[in-house]
């Protein structure tokens, strides 16, 4: 039995020996599998699709946890988005559990890297989702995790993402948000997908706040990165989605909005304010709508085009950086000291 979740149909066909008059069942099973529905005893195919033992709702927003072979939980959330009258979801996928880059402000953080997720894993969360959920339109890779460190398996994850065979999602529905690891933007642009969307988490207006609360930016200062962004092979009409977390008192004067409007001149930018979201023990608070609207107008009058991006999900510790349940650690101490055997993850409960 093969699993789909870490494959390509080509891996698949070729791993089968599919004769022509197979190939189009299997290939019906492959996608099917891979959008959530059941395995079939003609086709030696199955999707290992992580138990979904916890789901909490905003809304129309959910949060949905799978409980990984040791022990631990992924998080996902799916995010009910509305534009011109259209209505779709976007799903927030995670690509580690917690997380080695110590970005002061985020409850991932302060879990520290537990692992990283495997393919199946990935892939395992949009699966779920369309099972559970509906139709997924985009998936952005802003869940737990730091991308780029986990760079092979999110590589090959977008891979079988985009398999017309199977999930069939175009490029520019996959949206990879990192640090600004500047090794792994030049990889990821060394594979020539002019249709992926990429997401740089800038966050600061100049190094000295950036390196204050991204401990990234000592080792690799915006500098450096923005040389890495204007090498990046961009289509004619795309952007860099470039995340700018607000924080009172920390990145929110109308000198830093001006900083940051300089620093992105010479690069195609759209700019999306994130208010920030308290983790647990912050030391700082959410910021005031007002000082959100305002620095909002700083910065397109000063002629950078930018974005908001809605709060939701607050209430449940589902919005932008505040996943890692704190348990985890106690999970993965627990996970250490005692592997699971195989057939004991199988039981988780649903909950909804
Ligand atoms: N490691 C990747 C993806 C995970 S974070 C990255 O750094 O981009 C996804 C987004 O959430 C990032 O833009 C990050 O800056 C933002 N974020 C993190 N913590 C946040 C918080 N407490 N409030 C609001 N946004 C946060």
């Amino acid at each position: 039995m093969l699993d789909v979740l870490d494959r390509e149909f080509c891996e698949i066909d070729t791993a089968l020996g599919l004769r022509p008059q197979q190939r189009k069942l299997v290939r019906a099973a492959y996608r099917r599998l891979l959008h959530g529905g059941p395995p079939t005893d003609d086709v030696p195919l199955r999707a290992d699709i992580r138990p979904v033992v916890r789901t909490l709702a905003e809304g129309e927003l959910r949060k949905f946890v799978q409980r990984t072979a040791d022990g631990l939980e992924i998080e996902s959330v799916v995010v009910p988005m509305q534009r011109r009258g259209g209505q779709w979801k976007t799903l927030c996928v995670s690509s580690q559990i917690g997380c080695a880059r110590a970005c002061r402000f985020c409850e991932t953080a302060q879990l520290g890297l537990l692992r990283d997720l495997t393919v199946a894993e990935i892939v395992g969360q949009v699966a779920a989702a369309q099972r559970d959920y509906g139709k997924v339109r985009n998936v952005v890779f802003m869940g737990m995790g730091e991308p780029l460190d986990n760079f092979d398996a999110v590589v090959k994850a977008l891979r079988v993402l985009m398999d017309p065979a199977g999930l069939s999602f175009a490029g520019e529905r996959l949206t990879i948000s990192t640090v600004g690891r500047v090794d792994g933007i030049r990889r990821l642009a060394r594979l020539g997908w002019r249709r992926l969307n990429l997401a740089v988490s800038l966050n600061a207006p100049n190094d000295e706040i950036r390196s204050r609360i991204m401990p990234h930016n000592r080792f690799e200062p915006m500098g450096e990165l923005r040389a890495a962004l204007l090498d990046y092979p961009l289509r004619n009409c795309q952007y860099f989605m470039i995340e700018y977390v607000l924080i009172p008192g920390v990145n929110d004067a109308h000198t830093h909005a001006l900083e940051l409007v300089e620093f992105l001149r010479p690069l195609k930018a759209v700019v999306n304010v994130i208010p920030y979201n308290p983790r647990t023990h912050s030391p700082w608070p959410a910021p005031t709508e007002e000082s959100v609207v305002r620095f909002l107008n700083w910065l397109e009058s000063a002629g950078q085009v930018c974005k908001r991006r809605l709060t939701k999900g607050r209430g449940q510790m589902a919005a932008c950086g505040q996943l890692g349940n704190r348990e985890l650690r106690t999970a993965a101490r627990r996970a250490a000291a005692h592997p699971p055997t195989p057939a004991a993850d199988e039981h988780g409960e649903r909950a909804s």
